[in-house]
């Protein structure tokens, strides 16, 4: 008796786990078809492990149709804290990026955020990306109170479901730590479907298919309805001098730019410390964290909004004054003004931050973040080293002859080095040259390193 109802309970026992397994095999439909009535809770399981599968490519058509899915969120906290709020997710008619490059290899970027099958657990999508937060963070008031800055992920829209996840670098290990972690499926009737509001656009070069090419989406910002043929002309004469420079000019074939009209109600732009306000597009302002000529805006849902009437890889916002500014941010968005002298070259180097993450190789500035970089570790950026791991960098582009570290001084002027100060810091940081595009507006060009990391950007995107 005790034989055979040990018997039973195994054969019942095996019959559970049968339908235990046939139930999980069967989850991700199971998922998939309960969302569409209920409210899907994407919380991932604390058991669920990422597997990267980085070495699998990724066929766009198994995982994504050619649309835009946009995750709006905040970046909040203070200088010791740091929290993802989660806003809203919306689907943007296009999709500008790749096909074929969907996980990112360049490792840049203080964040990185990155899609997940749900199912295989493969890494499908994934791309690095810097903040207005990480540099407030380093300010004065990240000491005294607590701030939340909106930021918008952007991936093509996928057909399953897929686990998203936004991970930021650790200060104290430079390891990567999970800041926000959900299921999405993309048949949730919260992905926000609405028409975008129609703007007129113009293509101001067209050199082919987005797919293959760098989309470069200027948006008009301080124009009202009437200022429209000097924000096309303003547009045209940016990107024309964008493609006459190195690494741009050789490459001109690789992109194409859009001019998207959108009115401001007012021309010009907020100039909080000169006591003037001008109501515009998208809401931005210099004196960003009390600088005058940091020109950035809090309304990055409104860049987007915009951005979606075209198929585009950068934003880029250009701004109608003539006051010397501007700001950008690796794979989130870029500006600057169009009416300054020195405007064209202000752009073009904002555009290397928000294109190519580069880093600034200046550091004699008023711009001084404390703690922005932790010395212990080589820095992201392509052109800039704390030498901790200068093999990683450009060190097999220095000639043998040239001591390293290099002196700042006439001898070595054009020559690739390792000269100290760059990245804010006048010690502990070097940069490749003694000037660059990245250092001054009084550079002639681009130095060969930042060069290097342009042409590798620009062939990401076209391949
Ligand atoms: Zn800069
Ligand atoms: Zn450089």
């Amino acid at each position: 008796m005790v034989f055979l109802q040990k018997l039973l309970s195994v054969k019942i026992f095996k019959t559970a786990a049968l339908l235990i397994a046939i139930l999980l095999l069967t989850m991700p439909c199971f998922i998939q078809a309960q969302s569409n009535k209920i409210l899907f809770d994407g919380s991932v399981p604390q058991s669920q492990t990422i597997v990267t599968g980085a070495e699998r490519s990724v066929v766009f058509d198994d995982f994504y149709i050619a649309k835009t899915l946009r995750v709006d969120y905040f970046l909040a906290g203070d200088a010791h804290s740091e929290i993802v709020y989660f806003s809203q997710m919306k689907q943007e008619p296009f999709w500008g990026g790749s096909h074929k490059n969907l996980t990112d290899p360049f490792a840049y970027g203080t964040y990185r955020y990155s899609a997940y099958d749900s199912v295989s657990r493969q890494l499908i999508f994934s791309r690095g990306f810097s903040s207005l937060f990480q540099e407030w963070k380093g300010t004065d008031e990240a000491k005294k109170m607590k701030r939340a800055f909106p930021m918008t992920a952007v991936l093509p829209f996928p057909k399953n479901t897929i686990r998203f996840v936004i991970e930021k670098r650790s200060f104290e290990t430079n390891d990567f730590e999970i800041l926000f972690d959900r299921f999405i499926n993309p048949t949730d009737y919260f992905i926000n479907r609405e028409n975008i509001h129609p703007l007129k656009v113009t293509k101001i070069k067209d050199s082919g298919d987005p797919a293959d090419h760098v989309d470069i989406a200027f948006i008009a910002e301080g124009y009202t309805a009437g200022d429209m043929e000097k924000f096309r002309n303003d547009a045209q004469r940016i990107c024309d001098y964008f493609m006459s420079v190195e690494p741009y000019s050789g490459n001109t074939g690789h992109f194409n730019f859009y001019a998207i009209e959108a009115p401001s109600d007012e021309t010009g732009v907020t100039i909080p410390g000169k006591d003037i306000f001008v109501n515009t597009n998208i809401h931005s302002s210099f004196y960003t964290f009390d600088m005058d000529r940091y020109l950035t805006t809090f309304d990055t849902k409104s860049i987007y909004d915009i951005a979606a009437n075209v198929p585009y890889d950068v934003v880029f916002v250009l701004v109608n004054s003539e006051r010397y500014g501007g700001g950008g941010f690796y794979n989130h968005y870029g500006q600057s003004t169009v009416d300054n002298q020195l405007s064209l070259v202000v752009a073009i180097h904002e555009f290397g931050h928000t294109f190519a993450g580069l880093a600034d190789e200046y550091y004699n500035a008023e711009v001084t973040y404390s703690g922005y970089y932790n010395l212990k570790f080589e820095p992201w950026e392509p052109n800039i080293t704390t030498n901790v791991n200068f093999e990683t960098k450009w060190k097999k582009m220095v000639s043998p002859d040239t001591p390293i570290p290099t002196a700042r001084v006439p001898k070595y002027t054009g020559t690739i080095g390792m000269f100290e100060g760059g990245g804010y810091l006048s010690k502990g940081i070097y940069s490749p040259m003694m000037d660059c595009r990245m250092k001054s507006n009084e550079a002639s060009e681009f130095c060969p390193v930042c060069k290097d990391a342009i042409k590798k950007m620009i062939q990401f995107y076209c391949e």
